[in-house]
């Protein structure tokens, strides 16, 4: 009921035709006028002074339209309208099937969130849509099937060692199951557990299934720091051996002596491109990042004090790494290591490493074990240089409920911080990248563009004071600017609140 196929199909063949002359003969339906507004329609051309008419969950008509009595007019006081933003990483599984409001994407413009990330999605995928379909969700959610998740079923406690072939083989008819529920593609996050012990040619061999559904790849890559040029290397491989658009999540550059490596980085992936691999990337304009501590010891050695050492020098500062969660301390949170350090009287390292213990030890007592931390790695000069390249998307990496300010604010941020403020980007190209290509880059159809056919995810902004508020001490801090957003033509935010109407969809691949 969700997916009216014959406009679909009028699109497909380049009939743009309104979705209102497919129900002429029914009694005029109330529409919606958004007139008075500067459109960039995502695909990176101008702003265009004009009026859009949405009709039932789609957009209808844009031009220079005149007001008809079924029309609800929306007066956009002069400011820019685009489609709504999607997020194409995004951690809001959780807390959608919990029923939150949307509130951290739709107060930031993001209209569709792309679930399943890292290696880990909801299982099995059809329940979790089914389970969305009937609460009713703010945003539209789509996912990918996670490699972690598919390996978990398979191999289970057991999964410290690389997959026999027998094991492989399982894995592939899990993933062919999940595939058919509508995933996008595969996800996986080789610096995880239990996505870091597979080899390379375990993932080529699930990307191939993937690829032959007509699905993606997308991969928090299995280093972002000490070996993150093998890791490049791997995500390229599997782009050439599957054959299958791959795409690296929130993309950086996180160990100091890498800094200013951006364009190292965007000479490898073009030449990539050239050579016919269709690898793109997504970001999320923050210097630190949100993860568990296990990762600041790809060994898995943690107990070695050089390992500690190592990540306390080059991956990231021990008073930049701030606990947002500690289950064996409680009272840790808010707190750096060096703050614990000093708590403790003793030294960073030897800190470091109890903290990893102290953890381990409650998760195998079953006391409260859970870890996270926020830890600043990158280099602003890389930010940028990775945001400007022409096939970077904007993501968030975030939750509607997490203690990463990026929940809440990166798409404003990017507008405000990275367009305004900074030049890096003009503001019709950040919203191509926010927009277009986020829908291209994970394989979402009619969405992403303003076009009369498409679907009604709409955003109403001021690019001239547009700005994220939130911050690691107040990561739920609405931004400045988004004025009202709309998800399948349902007015879904507006004046700093949601709505309540719950108009989003579950996006299924074709
Ligand atoms: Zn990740």
């Amino acid at each position: 009921m969700r997916r009216p196929a014959l406009i679909l199909t009028a699109l497909t063949m380049g009939v743009l035709r309104p979705p209102t002359a497919l129900s002429a003969q029914a009694a005029p339906s109330p529409t919606t006028l958004i007139r008075n507004v500067l459109l960039l329609d995502g695909t990176g051309g101008d702003a265009r002074p004009v009026a859009v008419r949405l009709a039932g969950d789609r957009i209808a008509e844009i031009g220079n339209l005149t007001p008809r009595p079924a029309d609800n007019v929306v007066d956009g006081g002069g400011l820019t309208l685009s489609p709504g933003f999607i997020d194409t990483h995004s951690h809001a599984d959780r807390a959608l099937t919990r029923g939150n409001d949307g509130l951290g994407a739709l107060s930031q413009g993001i209209t569709t969130v792309v679930v399943g990330e890292d290696g880990g999605s909801p299982y099995p995928l059809a329940a979790f849509f089914d389970t969305l379909s009937r609460r009713g969700i703010p945003v539209n959610v789509a996912a990918y099937v996670g490699h972690g998740t598919v390996r978990d079923r398979v191999m289970g406690k057991d999964y410290k060692r690389r997959a026999t072939d027998a094991e492989v083989s399982r894995m592939k008819e899990v993933l062919a199951v999940e595939l058919k529920s509508g995933a996008l593609g595969l996800s996986s996050g080789l610096e995880y557990d239990p996505g870091i012990y597979s080899s390379r040619s375990e993932v080529v061999e699930l990307a191939k299934v993937a690829g032959a559904a007509g699905g993606r790849y997308i991969s928090h890559i299995r280093s972002e720091d000490r070996t993150e040029w093998d890791a490049i290397d791997e995500i390229i491989e599997i782009g050439r051996k599957a054959k299958l658009p791959v795409q690296i999540s929130h993309t950086k550059l996180a160990m100091k002596s890498l800094w200013g490596k951006g364009d190292s980085l965007i000479h490898l992936l073009n030449r990539a491109r050239a050579e016919g691999v269709n690898i793109t990337a997504d970001e999320y304009p923050y210097r630190y990042w949100q993860s568990g501590l296990s990762v600041l010891f790809p060994e898995r050695n943690f107990t070695d004090r050089k390992a500690a050492e190592f990540a306390l020098d080059q991956v990231a500062p021990p008073n930049e790494i701030t606990l947002t969660s500690y289950g064996p301390h409680p009272d840790y949170a808010g707190k750096t290591v060096a703050q614990i350090a000093a708590e403790r009287g003793t030294d960073p390292v030897t800190t470091l490493i109890a903290l990893v213990k102290d953890a381990d030890d409650a998760r195998k007592a079953g006391r409260p074990s859970g870890e996270t931390i926020i830890a600043a790695s990158m280099d602003e000069r890389d930010i940028e240089k990775i945001m400007a390249w022409p096939f970077t998307n904007i993501c968030t990496d975030g939750e509607l409920d997490g203690r990463h300010p990026r929940g809440y604010g990166s798409f404003t941020r990017v507008l405000g911080r990275y367009v305004r403020e900074r030049h890096v980007l003009s503001l019709s190209e950040a919203i191509r990248k926010m927009t277009s290509l986020a829908a291209d880059n994970v394989g979402i159809m009619n969405r992403g563009r303003v076009v009369p056919g498409a679907f009604a995810d709409l955003v109403l902004f001021d690019p001239a004071t547009v700005i994220d508020n939130a911050t690691p001490a107040d990561p739920h801090a609405i931004s400045t600017g988004i004025i009202k957003v709309w998800v399948n033509g349902k007015l879904a935010y507006d004046g700093s609140k949601t709505t309540g109407t719950r108009g989003g969809m579950v996006i299924r691949r074709k």
